[in-house]
């Protein structure tokens, strides 16, 4: 059997089909960059009209490429929050819809255990309990999930998320949309050379970032001969040597098996080496995503959909923008 994955809750319109084991049948995902660029953000009523547009096509093709009727498939999975109203609600009524036409059960999905079960594509394998850091567009948090379905929130960002300032720092240095692998690319070529603040380094599991960002403002106005790669070297390395603490604060109270990395921010090659030496020195496995399924996909909202079909819990298709972590 295959589930049919759906995922509307931000700026990409996404299908897939992937079956018990991880494997992608097929995906499409349709991303709305140049309709928002101008904007320096989301903007929400467009990202509803772009869904809407898409949502239906990209259905069709992924059934197509990988020959599924509807009778292949053991359930919709879509994601009901956190996220846009109007985006998740595209997403939700079309699989409410296709439920009731082709007699398929449809589950809401918390898109936030969709990036966590990200590392369970192609194969990964995740030994519990495991400490997650989801680093995203929308959230930065760490958590400790006891047996696959039990998330405990240890700490969350007062602030701006991780990719929120990539995203922010890259408008500042002049790179267009999206930030995050413009930054990763010019911190690769620059170095590290001016040494900013590491917000909350020392401080439990929160985060701040902020006032990271205020400053990288400071300097590019005030140090206008520093290169956007140098600059761009020393923000990255800031950023993570913070995350890296607080994953290294979370292995040494937690005694995880595992350390997952998680969200758009867990395709930065720095990272993923960062937390490569954490794990390490901790002895514990490293998950991460494969990095095609690090930002927003419905590969991996179809993967969360099997552990609520094992579980037995249906969530209704309402939106739920604010869904936190904790929920199904
Ligand atoms: P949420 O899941 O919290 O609702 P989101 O779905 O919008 O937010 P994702 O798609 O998971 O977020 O991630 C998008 C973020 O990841 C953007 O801020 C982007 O800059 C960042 N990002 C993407 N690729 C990279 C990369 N290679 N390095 C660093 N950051 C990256
Ligand atoms: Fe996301």
């Amino acid at each position: 059997g295959l589930i049919l994955g759906i995922e509307t809750s931000c700026d990409d319109t996404s299908a897939a089909l992937v079956d018990r084991s991880g494997h992608v049948a097929a995906i499409r995902t349709v991303s709305q960059f140049e309709i928002h660029d101008s904007f320096g953000g989301v903007y929400p009523e467009l990202a509803s009209r772009a869904h809407l547009e898409a949502i239906l096509p990209v259905i069709g093709e992924v059934m197509d490429e990988a020959g599924v009727t509807p009778r292949d498939l053991t359930a919709i999975g879509v994601t009901r929050g956190p996220g846009l109203i109007g985006s998740l609600l595209v997403g939700l009524s079309t699989a409410e819809a296709l439920s009731m036409g082709w007699g398929v059960p449809a589950y809401g999905v918390n898109h936030l255990r969709g990036h966590i079960r990200s590392v369970a594509l192609e194969g990964g394998v995740t030994d519990h309990p495991a400490v997650v850091m989801l680093v995203s567009g929308g959230h930065t948090l760490i958590a400790e999930v006891t047996d696959a379905w039990t998330c405990r929130l240890l700490g969350t960002t007062r602030d701006d998320s991780v990719g929120e300032s990539y995203d922010k720092v890259a408008r500042m240095l002049g790179f267009g949309m999206p930030g995050g692998p413009a930054i990763d690319r010019a911190a690769k070529a620059g170095t590290a050379t001016l040494r900013l603040p590491r917000p909350m380094k020392n401080e439990g599991y929160e985060f701040s970032f902020s006032g990271l960002k205020s400053s990288v403002a400071r300097h590019v106005e005030t140090h206008p001969e520093i290169s956007p790669e140098d600059m761009s070297a020393s923000f990255v390395a800031a950023c993570i040597e913070v995350l890296a603490a607080k994953a290294e604060r979370a292995l040494v109270e937690c005694r995880p098996k595992s350390l997952v990395i998680v969200g758009g921010v867990a395709a930065s090659p720095q990272l993923r080496a960062a937390m490569a030496e954490v794990a390490d020195r901790h002895g514990v496995a490293l998950c991460l995503p494969p990095v095609t399924w690090a930002t927003d996909n419905a590969a991996m909202i179809a993967m969360a959909t099997w552990d609520y079909l094992d579980r037995g819990v249906q969530p209704d298709l309402v939106p739920k923008p604010n869904l936190p972590l904790e929920m199904p």
